[in-house]
């Protein structure tokens, strides 16, 4: 477990996730809606840091920023977690 970062600390020891869109709003021991990040006493955590379940060095053309490097290769991580509900 580590230290989130691209977080905010807010008063009454809530925090906010700027992670992604859903910019969550958590109280003292509540996670986001991806539920791998967690408020702990004011301090926003990632429960999966270093913990991947998936990588792979794909052909850019299966991504959807191909247009950036045509012909080269992306790699990609994976952790637990789900921000689509
Ligand atoms: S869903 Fe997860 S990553 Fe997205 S804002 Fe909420 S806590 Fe952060």
């Amino acid at each position: 477990m580590k230290e989130a970062i691209l977080y905010e600390k807010l008063n009454n020891d809530y925090v906010r996730c700027h992670v992604c869109a859903h910019r969550c709003k958590m109280a003292p021991s509540k996670t986001g809606i991806c539920g791998v990040r967690e408020n702990r006493s004011g301090t926003l955590y990632s429960l999966v840091y270093g913990t991947s379940i998936a990588e792979s060095i794909d052909p850019i053309e299966k991504k959807p920023l191909f247009h950036v490097y045509p012909g080269s290769k992306s790699y990609s991580i994976a952790t637990v977690g789900c921000n689509f509900t």
